[in-house]
């Protein structure tokens, strides 16, 4: 197995049953030198600089109906939102403040905002924040939106595929929902120019070692600029409430696999980790993330954009977050970057 994972170093891939083996592997020293190969690989890319990312939740409405997430159409008894455009300006200059350089617009999918709405505030952010990086993460849309967002100041597109394995989506979205619109959508921002994310949650329902292993063999090849995978987290009212939790010791083991296949890559430590464990953050960082995300949005809204239970809220005050994650990561001998952090292609891979 040792063997296996310095030739993973070296070559950056793999075959699909030596990717099982690894997310098989039940060693805890095996385990333990794959998360020290990819926290020497994170090292030697980006030092001990660990990327923020501000994130504001712009809205909690959605049409859709996934049944994994909180803000789902079906769930009537969660209270909805939208932040107005001032408001998400307002979280811009506070993260601006703080030293944020880019920021995460996310939310539901939801009529009442506009293409034309999200184009004047992704333009409004750019206009005042020249220097700041924007990214999207707001769902599936037509192409000629993903341009014009792309034209107005928007980098970047988070868009998780969720699982690469067709029977699997079916298990986690209704019938409306369609798999291939979500990777035409990927492919479409890539090609637009997007630095483009995606990833799945980790022990969703349904999800077994083999649907794992082509999510990894799909990110292999699509090669994004960006990686979130966090552990599935049950949500009381969804048809999922009462599935177990994904496994904290397998989203490390693939952010560790990830790292390694892709040693560029832009990985969140994300806020499902958090949620699962206290220290997920730094254990996210220590096995190959290289980013956090903490949350702008203003705290009264931040309760309702449950997408699933006991949502780490970290950096509740914005300032004093920022103080405690610096800490933090001063603990583990990494620090925050104050830069943008934008995709760079690996020099010699
Ligand atoms: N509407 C946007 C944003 C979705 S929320 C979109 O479709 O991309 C962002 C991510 O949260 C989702 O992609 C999903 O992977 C994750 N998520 C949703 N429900 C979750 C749950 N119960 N546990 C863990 N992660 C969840």
């Amino acid at each position: 197995m040792i063997q296996l994972i310095d030739k993973f170093r070296r070559e950056h891939r793999l075959t699909a049953g030596e990717y099982k083996q690894l997310l098989l592997c039940r060693d805890a020293d095996t385990l333990e030198y794959l998360r020290m190969q990819a926290q020497e690989v994170t090292f030697g890319r980006f030092g001990n600089e660990v990327f923020i990312r501000g994130l504001i939740e712009i809205g909690n409405q959605c049409h859709n109906n996934c049944y994994y997430c909180g803000i789902r159409i079906g769930n009537r008894s969660l209270p909805r939102y939208e932040l107005s455009r001032e408001m998400i300006l307002d979280c811009c200059r506070e993260g601006y403040r703080l030293g944020f350089r880019t920021f995460v617009l996310q939310g539901g999918e939801s009529s009442s905002m506009t293409n034309e709405w999200i184009e004047e505030i992704v333009s409004a952010i750019h206009g005042e924040f020249p220097d700041c990086a924007i990214t999207l993460s707001l769902g599936e849309k037509f192409r000629d939106a993903y341009e014009r967002f792309f034209r107005a100041g928007a980098n970047r597109y988070l868009l998780r595929h969720e699982t690469y394995n067709k029977e699997h989506y079916r298990l986690l979205h209704p019938a409306v929902m369609s798999y291939d619109k979500r990777l035409q959508c990927l492919y479409r921002l890539k090609k637009i120019g997007y630095q483009t994310g995606t990833g799945m949650m980790v022990g969703s329902p349904g999800q077994t070692v083999d649907h794992l292993v082509e999510d990894v063999l799909f990110i292999e090849q699509f090669r994004p600029e960006m990686i979130g995978i966090g552990p599935f987290i049950p949500h009381h009212d969804t048809p999922f409430a009462s599935y177990p939790a994904g496994s904290v010791e397998m989203t490390l083991r693939l952010l560790s696999i990830f790292r390694l296949m892709h040693p560029a890559a832009l990985i969140p430590a994300t806020t499902a980790l958090a949620t699962l464990v206290a220290d997920g953050r730094e254990r996210g960082i220590q096995a190959g993330a290289n980013v956090v995300m903490p949350n702008l949005s203003p705290t009264e809204q931040r309760e309702k954009y449950s997408l699933y239970d006991n949502k780490a809220s970290f950096g509740a005050e914005a300032a004093e977050g920022l103080r405690q994650l610096a800490e933090r990561l001063n603990a583990i001998g990494y620090k925050i970057s104050n830069s943008r952090g934008d995709y760079e292609a690996a020099r010699n891979e």
